[in-house]
């Protein structure tokens, strides 16, 4: 694609958002050669439909504020106003309609997200809207991952991407909140202003 923009689409819950999505964003904008990269918060994620995810707005709130000081970030609110459980697909192909044929997207987020892709809604139009940009945390099976892809032959473009910053993970900095340890410095300091102020994650799940 000669001249084409390169768009990141960082998807995640971001229940709450931490360092490690942050450098993930980075790591991919520079290594992948993106023009920008837009956080894209989910409404009512696919794969969590049985489990209590935060309030969209207040994950999108989080994310905003944590994305602030980066000016080749944005953050879209697409995903957190499209009404019922939020798909990929949805939103490739709103992205699609919204920038043309000349921008490429690439859609990064975890590897365990990944490594469920071909089960995704509609997984063979995915597989042909973006490149996907799976973060991997250390000691993750990048090997066991390769194959099961090459096995499944699925025609999926995905590219992986080893970020020591997530060994920072939304599960532990939801833990630490309830069990009353501290936060600072895993997220940033307006994040943890944020979720002190909403009383989130006061109770362990
Ligand atoms: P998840 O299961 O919460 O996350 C899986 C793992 O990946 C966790 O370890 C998580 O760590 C990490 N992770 C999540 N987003 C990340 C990111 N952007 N960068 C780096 N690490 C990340 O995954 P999810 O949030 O439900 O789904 C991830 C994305 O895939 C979302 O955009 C979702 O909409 C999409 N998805 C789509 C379908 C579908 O269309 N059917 C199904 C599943 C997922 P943290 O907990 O620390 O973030």
């Amino acid at each position: 694609m000669i001249g084409g923009t390169r768009l990141g689409v960082m998807g995640g819950t971001f229940d709450p958002i931490h360092y490690g999505h942050l450098v993930t964003a980075e790591e991919a904008l520079v290594q992948f050669n993106l023009d920008r990269v837009v956080f894209m918060p989910t409404g009512t994620p696919a794969a969590k439909t049985h489990q209590r995810v935060s309030p969209a707005e207040h994950r999108y709130l989080m994310t905003v504020l944590a994305t602030a000081a980066n000016a080749d970030f944005d953050v879209s609110r697409m995903e957190v106003d499209r009404p019922g459980v939020t798909y990929t697909v949805d939103t490739l192909e709103a992205l699609r309609d919204e920038y043309g044929p000349r921008t490429e997207l690439f859609f990064i987020t975890g590897a365990d997200a990944v490594w469920e892709i071909v089960t995704w809604k509609d997984a063979q139009r995915v597989a042909g809207l973006a490149t996907f940009i799976a973060a991997t945390r250390p000691g993750y099976d990048l090997e066991g991952a390769l194959r099961a892809h090459e096995r499944a032959a699925t025609g999926f473009r995905i590219e992986y991407l080893t970020v020591p910053a997530l060994a920072i993970s939304s599960t532990d900095l939801r833990r630490r909140v309830a069990e009353r340890r501290p936060i600072r410095y895993l997220t940033p300091e307006p994040v943890v202003t944020y979720i002190v102020k909403h009383g989130l994650y006061d109770e362990v799940r």
